[in-house]
Formats: structure tokens, sequence, C-alpha cells
């Protein structure tokens, strides 16, 4: 079989969109994935389907860190990746909707929410010159789904929308491998070296597996393979079973996005939480704790749904990159070896984006 010319780690958004980006500038090229799992089984498959730029409170926040031109790149980068997943992947396929997206402050946050609604003029125009738009983004909106001990009113984004995860990443994998991308499942990546112009990516039971270019997609795994380049931070979530006559319709963020919920199908999904245990949540163990599942499930029953009988269907948690610096590392660690990692929780507005770079910073003076 002929040689590797680019070896992938990680099956998430980043490492599929990589590896159909690699197809697509060199069809001849052989591009393989190696993944721990028997399919994708990192944060992209896992998450809750935000396709987001970002709520007043988050911009009020990074306006902290940031110039207001600094903002609107970071909006702009993020519906510019938004737009680049949809046209790798048609909307309606990965069930894309526009139902808007709210945020809504705790009875406790009053000065928060009265922060956020004076912010408005200031966020409307940072996200209409991203979005090349005179509309509206950001405006008032009352209580209009009841949710409890929440202030009277909320902010509507009406450009946020929302995906199915599953169906995302199923259409990722089935256009990658009808791009003639070679997937190798169940295999994990321990450590690399290189010798004379070749990589030799060592694997748990697998040996050696030699390819020109080893990419790494790992994200907040990275900690696993590479220590301290990106810290990982655990998000639980869990989902609901199906609730008769559902009335909410979108996604929301509540306590400046620590906590999020939406509608998928009949169900409500719910996440974060990760702020009652920070330095807990800073692993890379794939599990639940009590604290931060009972703190979810009091939020379902006092704030979202507070009148009616609910069952949860499942819990679950996954692991995200974080660091000091809200931008994707994208770059090149040693010769021939580059990684697209720290994607915090944008990943689905980012993720194709940082995919692509990748696979540009990679094929740059290529010399395959
Ligand atoms: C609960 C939760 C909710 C979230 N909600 C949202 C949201 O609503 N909107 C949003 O934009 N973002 C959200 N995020 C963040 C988003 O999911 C991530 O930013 C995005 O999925 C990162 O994609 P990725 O491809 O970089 O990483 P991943 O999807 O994590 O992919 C990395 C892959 O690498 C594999 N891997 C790692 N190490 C090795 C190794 N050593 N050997 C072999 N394989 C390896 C993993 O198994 C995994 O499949 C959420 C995350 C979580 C956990």
């Amino acid at each position: 079989m002929r040689d590797i010319d680019y070896l992938i780690v990680g099956s998430g958004i980043v490492g599929l969109t990589c590896a159909i980006q690699l197809k697509a500038k060199d069809p001849e090229a052989r591009v393989v994935i190696v993944e721990q799992g028997d399919r994708p089984s990192g944060a992209s498959i896992k998450n809750a389907g935000f396709a987001c730029f970002g709520s007043v409170s988050e911009l009020l926040d990074d306006a902290n860190t940031h110039t207001d031109d600094e903002l609107v790149r970071l909006i702009r980068r993020r519906v510019e990746g938004l737009n680049l997943l949809k046209s790798i992947i048609p909307p309606q396929t990965m069930q894309y909707s526009g139902h808007g997206g709210y945020e809504y402050f705790l009875e406790h946050q009053t000065d928060l929410g009265q922060q956020c609604y004076e912010a408005l003029d200031w966020a409307n125009k940072l996200a209409q010159e991203a979005l090349e738009t005179s509309d509206e983004v950001f405006s008032q909106v009352d209580n209009r789904f009841s949710f409890a001990r929440i202030t009277p009113n909320g902010i509507l984004n009406k450009f946020e929308g929302q995906i199915h995860t599953g169906k995302l990443m199923e259409a990722l994998s089935v256009k990658a491998a009808a791009c003639g991308v070679q997937f190798m499942g169940g295999v994990k990546a321990l450590s690399h070296s290189t010798d004379r112009g070749q990589v030799a990516l060592q694997t748990r039971d697998h040996g050696p597996v030699r390819t020109k270019k080893l990419l790494l997609a790992t994200n907040g795994y990275t900690q696993d393979y590479i220590k301290d380049l990106v810290t990982p931070a655990r998000a639980q979530a869990l989902i609901t079973e199906p609730i008769p006559e559902l009335k909410i319709k979108g996604t929301f963020h509540l306590d400046q996005g620590y906590y999020y919920f939406r509608n998928i199908d009949q169900r409500i999904l719910l996440g974060g939480g990760r702020n009652l245990d920070f330095e807990g949540e800073k692993t890379t163990l794939e599990t639940t704790t009590e604290q931060i599942q009972s703190a979810l499930e009091d939020l379902l029953r006092q704030v979202i749904l507070p009148n009616k009988q609910v069952s949860i269907a499942a819990r679950w948690s996954g692991i995200m990159g974080v660091g000091v610096q809200k931008k994707p590392i994208i770059q090149s660690i040693e010769p021939n070896v580059y990684c697209g990692v720290r994607l915090g929780g944008m990943g689905v507005a980012i993720g194709a984006e940082v995919g692509q770079n990748l696979a540009d910073l990679a094929t740059q003076n290529d010399a395959i």
C-alpha cells in the first residue's frame, strides 16, 4: 500500500473537515485518520449543537480583554466559520434551524441584565459590522417561554441557530469516506518521533504508523499527548425524555453562558455548571459528577420547566479544550507535525475553519 501523506489524529469536526480539505487540495494524496474510539467520540459528537457567535454578556466580558475591532473580528470568524460549515454540509442535512438564541438573567443577576440591556446598541453595532447587516441582531424580549426565577426580560439574537450534532458528524464522516479518506478506529496515538523527513506515530496496540505529515486534531484530549498546550475542560450535560407539548424553541444562555439549554425534538438538552468546580473539571475523564448533575437538574425543574413532570433520559460529559486566550492554536509543532486545537465552547462555529486552516498549514510549501 502507498505511504501515508497526511495522518490526522482525531475525527472530530476539525479532523474530518481537515481531511476533506486535504483531499480537495490533492485528490491523489493518501489521507488517513486515526481515532481512539471506533467512531468520532469527542466533543463534536457530545455537544449541545449551538451554532452561535456570542451573547451580549459574553461580549461584555470579552471587552475586558479585547478592543472593539478585535471583538468584531472574533464574531466575524465565527459567522464565517458557520458559513464554511454550511458550504461543506448542507444546512438541512445537519438539521440547521434558525430559531434564534436567547440570553436570560437569573433573579439574582438583575445588575448583569441591566448592564446587558444598556450595552445593546454597542453590541448591535459590533455584530452588524461583523455580519455586514443593517438588521438589528440583539433585541430585548419578554419571558415568552414562562421560565421561573428569571428577570422579566431577556435578549434575543435572531441570527443564532442550532444543529443536530449527530447528523452533522454522520454527514462529515460519510463525506470524508466518499472523498477517499481512510478511517482507522480504535487506534490511540501515544507519541511520535521524526526521522529523515518521516514521522512515526506510536499507537497503543497497533504499533507504529508512518507518515509524511502528522496533524493533531485532538483538542481537549491533547493534554494526554502533549502536556500543557491545551487545558482540558470537561462539560457535563443531560437530556430529558420527550415532553408532550413542549413550547420551548431555540438556544438559551443563562448565567453568562455557564448554563445553556435548547429544544431538540420534543426534549430539553441542558449543559453547563463547570463554574461550580473549575479545578475538578480540568480533566479528560469522561464521567459525570453528582454536584454538577444535580445543579443541572435543579435548574431544569426550578427555572426551565417549573410546572412539568420530566424524567432524565441520559447524562454525559465531553472534553473541550481551553486556554488563557480564546483563539485556537493552529501551528507547526516541529517539522512535518502540526496541530489545530483549543476550540473552547465554539467548535460548531469555528471547527470547519480550524480544519481548513490546519490543512492549509500542512500543505504550505508542500514537497509531497
Ligand atoms: C457537552 C458539550 C457541549 C458543547 N456545546 C457546544 C455548542 O453548543 N456549540 C459549540 O460551538 N461548541 C460546543 N461544545 C464545544 C465543541 O463540541 C468543541 O469545540 C468541538 O467539538 C471541538 O472539535 P474537535 O474536532 O477539535 O475536537 P473533538 O470533537 O473532541 O475531537 C477530537 C477527537 O480526537 C480523538 N482523540 C483524542 N486523542 C486521541 C489520541 N491520542 N489518539 C486517537 N484519537 C484521539 C477523540 O476521541 C476525538 O474523537 C461543547 C462541548 C461539550 C463537551
